[in-house]
């Protein structure tokens, strides 16, 4: 007699593919794209051996940067947090070198530890909003062209088109997004978490919902945002980050503040990577010499 509780899974991906839609005849719906990402314990175990955690630590804010594309694995319990710690600390020659990578898998573990800790208050605005705005002065709803990837930036266009066809964005682009839709458009975060995490494969509401509240400023003390410079830095040649046809963009950091927060005190003039580090060896010599005058 067939067991009624199992289902025999195809093995011919097109087969899976049709099972899953009918499983899911809500979310096929919305969502008809499906992902070329490789599923199971022996892609995740490849992608582990290649990774080269010096390489990490100086190119992951880049979008063709050495990241692992692990978190669709990690997401669904394919490997454990722990075991990618270890597979880094021996590809690494001493801690420091690991450090980099050591400290993003810590961030997922301290969000879901957070997310246990606050349960659906993840959907909540956890604090006020930084930016001299109340949540009623946000758009309740995405609107239908950032969902459609028609936004005209193109820029914003390719990162959506790439969350909507393959389920899986770097970072720096998640977080180009979600400052694209809470402070150039205005839109509640948590409509775009939502749109996130219709789409991504790695969708989980611990990093997900508490990232776009980082970039909000709803659970961090200032909101993110970015200038075109920035992404002229990190987005490599597959996105057009050209002033035309990326407008919105095209200014200095003390510029978009005033247009983005107009009711906030201007910000300070943005220092030089040189002055920074000028400025911070005064402050370390001026802790130095209080140390050792007390
Ligand atoms: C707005 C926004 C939404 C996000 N939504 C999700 C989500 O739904 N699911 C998800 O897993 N991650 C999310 N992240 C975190 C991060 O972007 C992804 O984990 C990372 O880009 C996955 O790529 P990777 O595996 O190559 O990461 P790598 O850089 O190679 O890092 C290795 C692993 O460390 C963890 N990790 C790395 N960076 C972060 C981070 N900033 N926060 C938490 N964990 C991190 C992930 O498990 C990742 O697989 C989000 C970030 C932002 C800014």
């Amino acid at each position: 007699m067939t067991d009624p509780t199992r289902i025999n899974v195809p093995r011919c991906r097109d087969d899976r593919i049709a099972l899953a839609r009918r499983l899911n005849p809500h979310l096929s719906s919305r969502d008809r794209a499906v992902a070329a990402i490789e599923g199971g314990p022996d892609a995740a175990r490849k992608r582990i051996r290649t990774i080269d955690p010096v390489a990490y630590a100086r190119t992951r804010n880049h979008l063709d940067g050495a990241i692992t594309r692990l978190s669709p694995y990690i997401r669904h319990g394919v490997v454990s947090l722990a075991e990618v710690r270890d597979a880094v600390l021996s590809a690494a020659a001493n801690q420091g070198e690991a450090e980099k990578m050591v400290q993003q898998l810590a961030w997922r573990d301290y969000w879901q530890r957070l997310h246990a800790d606050l349960g659906n208050r993840i959907w909540d605005d956890l604090e006020d909003y930084k930016t001299g705005f109340q949540p009623s002065d946000y758009a309740r709803d995405l609107p239908d062209d950032i969902a459609r990837a028609e936004t005209g930036v193109a820029s914003m266009d390719h990162c959506l088109r790439q969350l909507i066809q393959t389920g899986w964005l770097h970072n720096h682009a998640r977080l180009y997004l979600a400052a694209y839709v809470c402070h150039f458009r205005r839109v509640r975060w948590q409509a775009g978490a939502q749109f996130f995490l219709t789409h991504l494969l790695d969708g989980d509401p611990a990093s997900n919902n508490l990232s776009w509240q980082w970039v909000a400023s709803t659970f961090s003390h200032k909101p993110y945002y970015f200038n075109l410079d920035n992404m002229r830095r990190f987005c490599g040649p597959d996105v057009d980050v050209t002033d035309r046809n990326n407008r919105v963009f095209a200014d200095t950091y003390e510029a978009l503040h005033r247009r983005l927060f107009p009711r906030l005190d201007p910000p300070q003039p943005r220092q030089k990577k040189s002055e920074r580090a000028n400025t911070s060896a005064h402050r370390n010599g001026a802790q130095q010499t209080q140390t050792v005058q007390s």
